[in-house]
């Protein structure tokens, strides 16, 4: 007995630094600065694929058809949207804000086809090429950027199809600047106890052009630039489509609530 005790008590001594230097290194990271949540491996592997131009299901809600942007508002007070229309798709203005839907929704099917401007390498905004994202809940983002053979630098959990700040994507299927490209995400909303604490997080599944990037991603709560996500309670939120620094443009947008 005597022999056992002391040899756990051995296992623990000579473990001990080792848990020291975890507890050490963990409290040392610097939750203030954004580099903290971000990965630069693994690279995802580059794919070359083709945008899915799925039409509407007769049960989707279209909410964006080319026609009218009447479905979305300005995310900042709801007014009527800002960005242009034209040649059935609608394009962010750069500076005006960002776009989100009247409509609320819960779990869902998404459906979106989105456009980098073929320039946006050579525009002003280099390093925030094609930068744009979907929200889902107003609060998970599913990044859109300019990652086509990785020319443009970012980290991998801020790339194209990233889950932004949180998990890169499997694979880069990025089509090339000004060329479509589609998003098929499958979005499975948190819930939350009635006293507000989490009792089971989002999940999200997004296929781009094609190929499946995130599988059942376990999200770890609203996206942050700095400092780790957490999750505060909510209901049924709004699709949100971020204005940043990159004139991308979009169409073919339905959802299904499922
Ligand atoms: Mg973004």
């Amino acid at each position: 007995m005597f022999k056992l005790v002391s040899q756990l008590a051995l296992c623990l001594i000579l473990a001990s630094p080792l848990l020291a230097q975890n507890e050490t290194d963990w409290s040392k990271k610097d939750w203030k600065k954004p580099e903290t949540t971000e990965f630069y491996e693994p690279k995802p592997p580059i794919v070359t694929a083709a945008p899915v131009i799925t039409p509407p299901p007769s049960d989707a809600i279209v909410l964006f058809d080319g026609k009218n942007m009447d479905n979305w508002v300005m995310s900042a007070d709801g007014s009527p949207s800002k960005w242009t229309l034209k040649d059935g798709a609608m394009t962010i203005v750069l500076k005006s804000g960002d776009l989100k839907t009247k409509q609320l929704f819960g779990d869902c099917q998404l459906h979106v086809e989105f456009k980098i401007p073929a320039d946006a390498k050579s525009s002003k905004y280099w390093g925030d090429s094609g930068n744009s994202g979907v929200f889902l809940q107003e609060r998970y983002e599913v990044q859109i950027f300019d990652s086509y053979q990785n020319e443009v630098p970012i980290y991998s959990n801020g790339q194209c199809a990233s889950l932004y700040k949180q998990v890169a994507p499997m694979a880069n299927a990025c089509s090339k600047p000004g060329d479509w490209n589609s998003y098929d995400i499958y979005f499975t909303a948190p819930r939350f106890r009635p006293n507000g604490s989490l009792e089971k997080p989002a999940y999200i599944t997004v296929v781009h052009n094609g190929v499946l990037v995130l599988n059942h991603f376990e999200i770890q709560g609203e996206i942050k630039y700095i400092g780790y996500p957490t999750y505060d309670p909510h209901g049924k939120a709004a699709v949100h489509i971020q204005g940043h620094g990159s004139e991308v443009s979009f169409r073919n947008i339905w959802i299904r609530n499922l």
